[in-house]
């Protein structure tokens, strides 16, 4: 179809000020925050109404045009990347938090809201929306739900998919469904809500959610632990869970990421460390004091070297900038940085970050780890540069190792970053063949045409 048609299409749904189709506009949207992918859409469109989502389903059903549903673009999967051209749907103008049903705490939020903005929105009634991710500042509550987006509070609270209680969605054929609803118990029918959440843009448009809230915890204690050896910070991690204390955040970060750090921010770490653990206990005051008494016995046991607690919410912020600086640090290292996910049991932790030093040495790539210890969560970061080409074939190498590690670990590919493009080459590993069809049937059923995010989370179908 002529590309000028298309416009015409998308502006008489949209309106002319909707629809983006400059090269510099297709541009800034042919990419995300996953480096090494970039394709032009031919049509950037912004709509505002879930008939007009609809609408514009409908017209690229019927003429085989591929969308890629989009919200801050934070994404680490190439998730949003317009692989085979076509559509560009832009999500940001669902920007209301329509409810706020104090009785059912629930409430009820368009997409386009950014998930910090309905946790400054509900604090006010003293609750919280705990999926938390890194981005939260930016990222969409829609790109977290299509993600199933976890966090620094993901071991205690969950993850997106433990609080999205219903949604709107408008599937390829342009047909407008609910699911779930404000039922605490709800099994009429499949679980739809849970089908599409993290689904990656690949099954439907979400348009509005029914998100589950919590009363904010009454008190926190926040500690940094740092250790010798690394084999001891992961038995502490263990030991925590073992002594049955559940914290909101138990984070590690491994001596490349403390040294890295260190060298740009110097706010005095313990650069010969191996390991740093940080980690914050919640919930009501008396509780807290005795779990932090047990986290410190734990950590004593495990052989820490010194423990530091958070005096106040400014210390506490002072003592925590070594993971917030993390990431932003081992960026500076080169140009390029593949943050990935890999996620094991984790009582394998120790086991793992071997894997990841073992093939940092193999390949001779640069990689610092840090990451949500308490779940398994954790993020070997590659920095590399992106033009060389020999450099890439060993970070390739190096990941293959890497997640090829974690599978046999019993861990699994992605913990919260999302399969998009990235992790295609090891889904049948994790999956199976039998794995794979079956997931491929269901993108079949719901979109017949293969016109939502093709190419991502299953590869071609
Ligand atoms: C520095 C950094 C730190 C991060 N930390 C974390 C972390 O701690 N935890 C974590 O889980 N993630 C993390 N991420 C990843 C990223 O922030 C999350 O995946 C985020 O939730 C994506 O939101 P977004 O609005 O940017 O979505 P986008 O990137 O725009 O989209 C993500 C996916 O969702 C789909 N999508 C978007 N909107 C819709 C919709 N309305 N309907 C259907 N599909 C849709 C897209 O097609 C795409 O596949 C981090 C990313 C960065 C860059």
């Amino acid at each position: 179809m002529e590309k000028t048609q298309l416009i015409e299409a998308m502006e008489r749904i949209v309106g002319k000020e909707h629809v983006l189709h400059s090269p510099e506009a297709l541009y800034e949207y042919s990419y995300d925050a996953t480096p090494g992918h970039s394709y032009m859409p031919d049509v950037v469109v912004s709509p505002g109404t879930t008939q007009e989502v609809s609408e514009i389903m409908k017209y690229a059903n019927a003429h085989r045009i591929p969308v890629y549903p989009r919200g801050s673009g934070t994404n680490l999967s190439a998730g949003t990347a317009p692989l085979k051209g076509g559509i560009v749907l832009l999500m940001l103008r669902f920007d209301k938090i329509i409810d706020v049903d104090l009785e059912n705490l629930i409430a009820e939020v368009e997409v386009g809201v950014i998930v910090q903005d309905i946790n400054d929105h509900i604090a006010q009634y003293g609750l919280i929306y705990p999926p938390d991710p890194g981005t939260v500042k930016t990222a969409s509550l829609g790109g977290t739900i299509a993600e199933n987006s976890g966090g620094l509070r993901g071991l205690k609270y969950g993850i997106t998919k433990n609080y999205v209680q219903g949604l709107e969605v408008v599937l390829a054929n342009g047909d407008i469904i609910h699911t779930g609803g404000k039922n605490v118990k709800d099994v009429s029918g499949y679980d739809m809500t849970k089908l599409f959440t993290g689904s990656e843009g690949t099954l439907g448009i979400v348009t509005k959610a029914l998100l589950k809230l919590l009363p904010a915890p009454e008190a926190t204690k926040s500690m940094i632990a740092v250790f010798d050896s690394i084999d001891d910070a992961g038995k502490a991690v263990s030991g925590i869970i073992a002594a049955k204390i559940i914290p909101a955040t138990l984070e590690i970060l491994d001596n490349a990421t403390i040294r890295t750090v260190e060298d740009f921010t110097h706010v005095g770490l313990p650069v010969d460390a191996d390991a740093i653990l940080l980690i914050e206990v919640d919930g009501n005051p008396v509780v807290v004091e005795d779990e932090k008494a047990k986290v410190l016995e734990v950590l004593k046991a495990n052989n820490a070297r010194e423990v530091t607690l958070a005096k106040s919410a400014e210390h506490k912020a002072q003592l925590w900038t070594a993971r917030r600086m993390a990431l932003p640090c081992l960026a500076k290292l080169r140009p390029t940085t593949f943050v990935e996910d890999a996620t094991i049991p984790r009582s394998k932790i120790p086991d793992f970050l071997r894997i990841v030093t073992k093939a940092s040495k193999d390949h001779n790539v640069t990689i610092g780890t840090f990451g949500h210890a308490g779940d398994g969560n954790m993020h070997p970061t590659i920095v590399c540069d992106l033009r060389d080409e020999d450099e890439m074939k060993r970070v390739h190498d190096a990941m293959d190792d890497i997640f090829k590690g974690a599978l046999a670990l019993g861990g699994t590919l992605s913990g919260e970053h999302g399969i998009g493009l990235g992790k295609l080459p090891w889904m049948e590993q994790q999956h199976g063949k039998e794995g794979m069809n079956a997931m491929k049937a269901i993108k079949r059923a719901l979109d017949p045409n293969l016109i939502l995010n093709p190419g991502k989370l299953l590869g071609e179908c």
